[in-house]
């Protein structure tokens, strides 16, 4: 079933150096417990995706158009009331860093109780239970003690945990996770996205992951779909992007994945920066940047197609779509890149021989 389903929507900032177009015209939809990745790097539209779903857009930012369906009803024709039900209940959020997610001058245990007490109704001996129980379930040891210690008694990993355990509090059918293991080191990261993972299943869940990180969508992800500049350039089930990556800017994130008993001299890396977005580059506006641009990618916008047929992408949840002029046919050179897969690890590893051209 589907749980939520974004149509055309598009967000922007009124700055005083010129409108911001922050997301432009996106659409995707997440099924009932699945997990879905949203990738790219920094300014790519991400986070102001998250936030729309949550109506959490301040001036000088605005949502311009489009729908958020959530089971079916459009969340910006909600009154703040009904949003503020749904927000923190049936729709959470975990965000990068938990330090500023927890309030220091209340217990660990009585916040996350207080969220249980407001959305659930239930009283104090229930919550205290319950907020124990989920403690305990996202790893915090010694639960009951622990439940009365402030943030700062907590280590980083320790009050990541307790974020997720209050994001689960109330059940919800969708959890916003930005960037939740930026701030860790890699082995408590590993844990935390497996423990993330485990709890989307036991609770049925559903996921979106916002990361600049192709491997952490990798481990937890279900489908993905990666953005540059406000716009989805590539979505795909995360096994078929993972090794089978059909647009450049996909291709460059994977090459600048470092992987244990990788023998380059050096990670590839994707030359130049994200466009100013007051500004975008006409045409493809990846191409200032891509190894296989072509005059032809300097005029035209390329749309979502099909890259086996060179339809248009149809919006079903399992397609394969990406945002390249090869796949209408109007690349004259073609893109040449190969992945490789290392066996010791299994692991594909995106070879883009062109790569170091603008470097
Ligand atoms: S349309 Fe052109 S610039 Fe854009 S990704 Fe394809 S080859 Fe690169």
């Amino acid at each position: 079933m589907t749980l939520l389903e974004v149509n055309d929507l598009t967000v922007k900032f009124y700055t005083q150096d010129g409108v911001v177009t922050a997301v432009d015209n996106l659409s995707y939809q997440i099924e009932s417990g699945e997990k879905f990745g949203v990738v790219g790097e920094s300014g790519a539209g991400k986070s102001v995706t998250a936030l729309s779903l949550m109506r959490l857009i301040d001036s000088p930012g605005q949502i311009e158009s489009g729908e958020i369906l959530f089971k079916g009803e459009d969340l910006l024709e909600m009154s703040e009331e009904e949003v503020r039900n749904i927000r923190g209940n049936e729709i959470a959020m975990i965000f990068q860093d938990a330090q500023t997610a927890l309030n220091p001058v209340y217990t660990v245990g009585e916040q996350i109780a207080e969220a249980i007490r407001h959305h659930l109704g239930h009283d104090e001996a229930e919550a205290r239970e319950r907020t124990i129980q989920l403690l305990d379930r996202v790893g915090i040891p010694e639960a009951e003690t622990r439940f009365s210690d402030y943030p700062h008694e907590f280590s980083g990993g320790m009050q990541q945990r307790a974020v997720i355990a209050m994001a689960l509090s109330c059940d919800p059918d969708l959890l916003l996770c930005d960037e939740p293991t930026t701030a860790l080191d890699v082995t408590i990261e590993a844990q935390i996205l497996e423990e993330l993972e485990e709890l989307a299943d036991d609770f049925d869940t559903a996921i979106q992951l916002i990361t600049h990180d192709l491997g952490v969508v990798a481990e937890v992800c279900d489908r993905v779909m990666v953005m540059y500049g406000g716009k989805p350039v590539e979505k795909a089930p995360v096994e078929e992007l993972y090794y089978d990556p059909k647009h450049p800017y996909t291709v460059g994130l994977m090459s600048s994945i470092p992987r244990v008993g990788d023998d380059r001299d050096r990670l590839q890396t994707i030359p130049g920066t994200m466009p100013d977005l007051v500004e975008l580059p006409p045409g493809c506006s990846f191409h200032p940047r891509c190894p296989y641009a072509e005059e032809s990618c300097t005029r035209k916008e390329p749309p979502l197609l099909d890259p086996e047929t060179g339809e248009e992408a149809a919006g079903t949840a399992n397609e394969h779509a990406a945002a390249c002029l090869e796949y209408s046919g109007e690349l004259q050179g073609g893109l040449d890149y190969s992945v490789e897969i290392n066996d010791s690890q299994g692991e594909p590893t995106a070879v883009n021989p062109e790569g170091d051209r603008n470097d």
